[in-house]
């Protein structure tokens, strides 16, 4: 069955029987707004994504469910970034009327999955009919105790920066991918279904020793820039800290250059955080609890909010490439 034979409420409806009763929600889809109910003592944190065919994904390489999937996670990401708990989602869905249902139930499912697994509800969203591409907008709500939300401003000369997981896998993908090659399927997904950080930001937004925190979705060398620029301080990565997976790796052994991927690719959707030297030791403690690797790859001084960049070499230099940006780069993000 397509869209168009189905209908915008028959649509809607088959999304709704889909969620279940959350926390805190009173009304959930189905009226003209959604009604929730926060604890007295937490402040709400709210963060939106737009992801647009061909800009953000592409059908010849992305599935439906994997879509879904990330669409999700990349909103996830956001509220992690700001220590917070996410509970509710909003989905906005414009695909044209010739569309699969089947595809939007697999993306549904993708979605869905991923929410449930983080006892995150779907309380509204809008439905319409696209003229072309799919447009999916993605709005997550969170909770976080008063006075422990994580922003990108408190970063403090002789702050050590730490990161989370491994950079440039995704990038390193999408580039395979583009290339018409095949990619093994454990690290196609570290494209196609980023973790979000959710329990790591939420429990270094408790620790209280984390001074700045952004998660990495336009590459390590913009995200630290946005974090500098906050904070009015500039900051130095060791180019031969950068953790990098063995896949990453074995591809950097034949083409060097593919660094750049692990620097300004994005899309990796780890925390990039700093911290005050003598807190290293309770944040790392925190990573090796959740199972989620920290490592410290640079840190920041007083000055310019600029990025350098220090070769295993011991040479330094300013960073002039930047991650990605929409209104000027070309083509889908990632681009190497
Ligand atoms: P309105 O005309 O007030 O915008 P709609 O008819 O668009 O209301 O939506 C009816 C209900 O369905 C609302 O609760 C809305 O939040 C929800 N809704 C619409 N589209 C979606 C969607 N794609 N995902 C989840 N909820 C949706
Ligand atoms: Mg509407």
């Amino acid at each position: 069955m397509k869209l168009c034979e189905l209908g915008e409420f028959g649509l809607i409806e088959r999304i709704r029987k889909q969620v279940g009763p959350g926390r805190g929600v009173v009304r959930g889809i189905g009226d003209d707004a959604a009604q929730l109910e926060i604890e007295p003592g937490f402040h709400l944190l709210t963060s939106m994504d737009l992801l647009i065919e061909t800009s953000h994904f592409d059908f010849a390489w992305t599935s439906p469910e994997d879509l879904g999937y990330k669409s999700v996670a990349v909103n996830l990401s956001d509220i992690a970034a700001m220590g917070g708990e996410p509970r509710y989602l909003y989905l906005g869905l414009a695909c044209p009327g010739t569309t699969e249902l089947d595809q939007i139930e697999a993306f549904m499912a993708g979605a869905l999955t991923l929410s449930k697994a983080h006892g995150v509800t779907l309380v509204g969203g809008d439905t319409c009919r696209s003229p072309g591409p799919w447009m999916i907008s993605v709005t997550v709500e969170g909770v976080v105790p008063i006075g422990r939300t994580i922003g990108r401003g408190g970063a403090r000369p002789g702050d050590l920066i730490l990161v989370s997981g491994c950079l440039g896998d995704s990038a390193l993908v999408l580039s395979l991918l583009r290339q018409g090659k095949r990619v093994e399927e454990e690290l196609a997904q570290r494209h196609h279904r980023p973790q979000a950080r959710v329990a790591l930001g939420r429990a270094l937004g408790h620790s209280g020793c984390v001074t700045a925190m952004i998660d990495v979705s336009d590459g390590i060398v913009a995200d630290l820039g946005h974090i500098l620029r906050a904070s009015g301080v500039g900051g130095t990565l060791e180019v031969a800290h950068l953790p990098l997976s063995r896949d990453f790796q074995g591809a950097l052994c034949e083409k060097p250059e593919l660094i750049e991927l692990a620097l300004i690719g994005g899309e990796d959707y780890e925390l990039l955080l700093t911290t005050d030297k003598r807190h290293l030791s309770a944040v790392k403690a925190i990573g090796e609890r959740l199972g989620v690797p920290l490592t410290v790859i640079g840190s920041i001084r007083a000055g310019q909010p600029v990025v350098s960049l220090r070769e295993a070499s011991g040479q330094e230099q300013v960073c002039v490439k930047q991650g990605f940006d929409h209104f000027s780069c070309p083509g889908q993000r990632s681009t190497p």
